[in-house]
């Protein structure tokens, strides 16, 4: 391809609109543009990037048994009303009316279409397992679009759907899919982590996120310093740590009563009354599905709402309204603790283990001190309640905690029964019973990889396109096209590639060199010939990989094979070990 031919318009500026790198590079570097909020379009360069990133999902999919479909994007709302999600879905969900008002909403995924579909067509054990998937634009209306690609309100998924007979059939489809994402992460040349992650309300069932490491990324993880364990911050199990014994006149004896007028949180009962924060507690007020509990953490610690929601098993958790806690235990907050609490109190793992505990009194003004549990006060239940932090210890191994950020582009799943008992899915086992379908299902963001794939490999000038998803992989640059010997030299050079099978760019236009250049950094060519002409004298021309600063001068006759080298080890389909 030419670049005078070539519908790249590039930007010298870095427009407003762009709040993160990715976004920046992908609409300075013309591979996107916004048609409106959260809704893109991808010009040919970004397409590209898309489809190689599609082709290299598609091959997995295939490869793991996975058979692709086409689902529609047009979704009746029966099929969600049966699945009981049409009124919880909520506003993420682009609804819309027909001319007969018919209710209808635009896919934000397809567990209902899917499940609907197998339960029609597939009807006996012996056409189980079963994988479908597809690779479709996605709509969800998110509160907060944002990041480009990253958080849009159209995006591109792949999304796969398995249906097996039982719930050891689901533990191979889980594994097989395990197993082609990390194909695909390592195939992508990104560097990523899969991450134990939160299953929600679901319960007890397996999920894992894959995570594109990268510091703009909006997910907290924690991973161990000496084994594999890594897990998303909202599901990270916490071991509970014990203190050390608190000064003596704070850990023995009776509950006491200190007055403390005006101070209202951890860091005043510290600094006014010299309690450090470990070892007082925070007792926090939450209505669960309209129902008041208490949440009761150590004073230095972060209370995970998400491990508390699903500890109690509630689909709504927010925080309580000042004035009814007040109205049923007798203070504002700042003055709340555990002690004599008249609704149910959950304590963390690590609030047994206190010496001696300071909290409110549940009186304005007035704090405890000297406060054990079991004696003052128990709770209804002790659980892991917290956020786990840099150093906490690992719940695998002798190892520490340490902490990262990740962009989550992959979503693997077991549904179990969720969906096939809702809609009623069925199939005949062995013996003639009806069952129900276990299912599985698989998501990754292909958009969203492009973005993440921008966030982890760029420079000052631009992108630096991994190999297998670059859009070109090589660009030709005469210093002067004008020059016939440089113009024909890098012409030889572009039909040699091309024969090759390279996917390579020529720079025709009459531009500066330094232009030149500067616009190939830009779009991330991952390999730059440049045909100058001093080196042309001794027929050589330049080598530049974008990702290092070195040139390297390469015999004019061995340089596409040299890059084909390059570029067909960077493809390289990993070794398959398994049967
Ligand atoms: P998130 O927590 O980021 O909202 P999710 O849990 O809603 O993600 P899934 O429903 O599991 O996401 O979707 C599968 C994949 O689709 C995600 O792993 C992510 O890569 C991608 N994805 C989800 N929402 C968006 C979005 N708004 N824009 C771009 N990609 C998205
Ligand atoms: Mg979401």
């Amino acid at each position: 391809m030419r670049c005078s031919q070539l519908f790249y318009p590039t930007l010298r500026e870095v427009p407003s609109e762009a709040d993160v790198i990715s976004h920046q590079w992908l609409l300075r570097a013309g591979f996107i543009r916004r048609t409106t909020s959260g809704v893109y379009t991808y010009l040919p360069l970004g397409y590209r990037v898309i489809k190689k990133i599609t082709e290299i999902v598609r091959q997995e999919m295939d490869r793991a048994g996975g058979q692709e479909v086409m689902m529609p994007i047009v979704q009746p709302a029966e099929l969600w009303q049966q699945s009981g999600r049409w009124d919880v879905y909520g506003e993420e969900m682009f609804r819309l009316r027909d001319r007969h008002q018919r209710a209808y909403c635009l896919g934000p995924t397809h567990e209902e279409i899917i499940t609907t579909l197998v339960d029609a067509e597939v009807h006996s054990y012996r056409d189980l397992p079963l994988l479908l998937y597809q690779i479709q634009n996605k709509y969800r209306d998110e509160i907060r679009p944002r990041f480009g690609l990253m958080r849009a309100r159209e995006f591109i998924m792949k999304d796969l759907y398995s249906f097996d007979v039982d719930h050891e059939g689901l533990q191979v489809s889980y594994e097989k899919m395990r197993q082609a994402y990390n194909r695909i992460f390592q195939r992508l040349m990104l560097s990523y982590r899969m991450v134990e992650a939160d299953s929600g309300a679901i319960g007890g069932s397996a999920s894992h996120e894959f995570m594109v490491l990268a510091e703009t990324g909006e997910s907290e993880i924690v991973y161990c310093d000496r084994c594999e364990y890594a897990a998303n911050v909202e599901k990270a199990v916490c071991s509970p740590v014990a203190v050390e014994k608190a000064a003596e006149s704070r850990a023995d004896g009776e509950m006491i009563t200190i007055p403390t007028p005006g101070l209202r949180t951890i860091a005043d009962l510290a600094e006014h009354m010299g309690i450090p924060a470990h070892e007082q507690v925070k007792t926090l007020f939450y209505s669960a599905d309209g129902k008041l509990v208490a949440a009761v953490v150590r004073g230095d610690r972060e209370l995970n709402e998400i491990k508390l929601k699903n500890a109690l098993g509630c689909n709504q958790l927010f925080m309580a309204d000042e004035e009814l806690v007040r109205e049923r235990c007798g203070a504002g907050f700042g003055s709340l603790g555990p002690v004599g609490l008249n609704v149910p109190v959950y304590a963390d793992l690590e609030v047994p283990l206190m010496p001696g505990i300071s909290c409110g009194c549940n009186r304005d003004d007035y704090h405890y001190s000297q406060v054990k549990y079991g004696r003052d006060f128990t709770a209804t239940a002790v659980l892991d309640l917290r956020s786990a932090e840099v150093g906490d210890p690992c719940p695998h191994c002798e190892g520490h905690l340490l902490k990262m950020r990740g962009i989550e582009v992959g979503h693997i799943f077991q549904l179990g029964l969720k969906y096939s008992e809702a809609m009623n899915a069925t199939y005949l086992d062995k013996d003639g019973r009806q069952k129900h379908f276990v299912m599985g299902c698989y998501g990754i963001g292909i958009s969203r990889t492009m973005a993440a794939a921008v966030e982890q490999n760029h420079d000052q000038d631009g992108i630096i396109w991994p190999i297998p998803i670059a859009p070109y992989h090589a660009i030709i640059v005469p210093v002067n096209a004008n020059k016939s010997e440089q113009w024909e030299a890098a012409w030889k050079v572009y039909k040699q590639l091309e024969n090759l099978g390279i996917e390579v760019l020529i720079d025709d236009r009459d531009q500066r060199a330094g232009v030149k250049f500067k616009d190939a950094d830009l779009i991330g060519i991952p390999l730059r010939i440049t045909i100058g002409p001093r080196a042309l004298q001794e027929n050589r021309v330049e080598l530049k990989k974008r990702w290092e600063s070195e040139t390297e001068l390469v015999d004019i006759d061995r340089v596409a094979l040299k890059v084909a080298g390059i570029i067909s080890k960077a493809n390289q389909i990993p070794i398959d070990l398994d049967k």
